[in-house]
């Protein structure tokens, strides 16, 4: 079967829709986003639970459809662009996402929402199953990686329905799940420095087999041995990363930061 372009896998079941709607616990005193409303289904019900929404589609086919459709409502708004490239501080409000997303730029667009997340009270999104199994990973599990202590660093992560395969047209080649992700206004854990954070935690899982010593070479020479333990700021580097929490990695990266500042 041709792939579809740009992700379009359009929801048919109306129940998931109202379900995903449910989920998003609405109120008409809030402003939603909705990324790649596609044929409008969510849309229709965001519309009716929501004080105003925008819309980002990037396909103008769907676009001109969608303008004809809902530009009826007063509180609707199209913007056509990509949800790759868009500036989200351009947003006026302060807004909930409520979106399924296309598959192929699923984790970079919701990267790219976490990066504004300021903007943002609340992110609904329906995304490929196996990605919504790394992002609530917790560790010690096979699905546990960067892109789970990027996600769990920044947001309080629920995962809260499982959708089929077959609740699409065309049908995808794998199920699809929605999480619900709460930005944090604070981080969970005290980091002293973002950018040291994320380089021992992206290097921690570069060979996700090895052990730490073997991944964090780049700070080999603050490695120190105790009873014939290699360790690090207290953590025994024979341990390998998807052991660590998100607290162990700021352990790790606080106390490389304050030796290399
Ligand atoms: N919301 C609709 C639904 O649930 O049936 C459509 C979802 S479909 C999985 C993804 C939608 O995102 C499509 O309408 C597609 O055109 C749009 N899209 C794909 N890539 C995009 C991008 N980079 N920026 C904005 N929209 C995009």
């Amino acid at each position: 079967m041709k792939k579809p372009r740009l992700g379009q896998n359009y929801l048919i079941d109306e129940n998931i829709a109202c379900e995903i709607i449910r989920h998003a616990d609405l109120s008409n005193d809030q402003y939603v986003l909705e990324i790649g409303p596609g044929k409008g289904i969510l849309t229709t019900l965001l519309l009716e639970n929501a004080k105003s929404l925008t819309a980002i589609e990037i396909d103008p086919k769907l676009c001109l459809a969608l303008i004809d459709r809902f530009n009826v409502h007063e509180n609707f708004e199209l913007i056509q662009t990509d949800a790759l490239k868009y500036n989200y501080s351009q947003l006026k409000n302060q807004c909930q996402v409520v979106s399924n997303l296309p598959y192929y730029a699923a984790t970079h667009i919701l990267k790219r929402l976490i990066h504004y997340r300021e903007r943002f009270t609340q992110i609904t999104v329906m995304l490929q199953k196996e990605v919504v199994d790394r992002l609530v990973a917790v560790p010690g599990t096979r699905d546990y990686g960067s892109l789970s202590v990027f996600v769990q660093f920044y947001c309080e992560v629920e995962r809260i329905l499982e959708v089929s395969k077959e609740s699409f047209s065309p049908k995808p080649k794998i199920d699809s799940s929605v999480i619900k992700l709460t930005p944090l206004i604070t981080p969970k854990v005290q980091v002293d420095n973002l950018k040291t954070f994320f380089s021992v935690v992206n290097a921690s899982f570069l060979h996700k087999r090895k052990m730490l010593k073997n991944n964090l070479t780049d700070w080999e020479n603050l490695f120190q041995s105790n009873n014939g333990k290699t360790e690090l700021a207290g953590i025994n580097l024979s341990r390998r990363g998807e052991t660590l929490t998100v607290e162990d990695f700021a352990i790790l990266s606080n106390y490389i930061y304050s030796l290399n500042d």
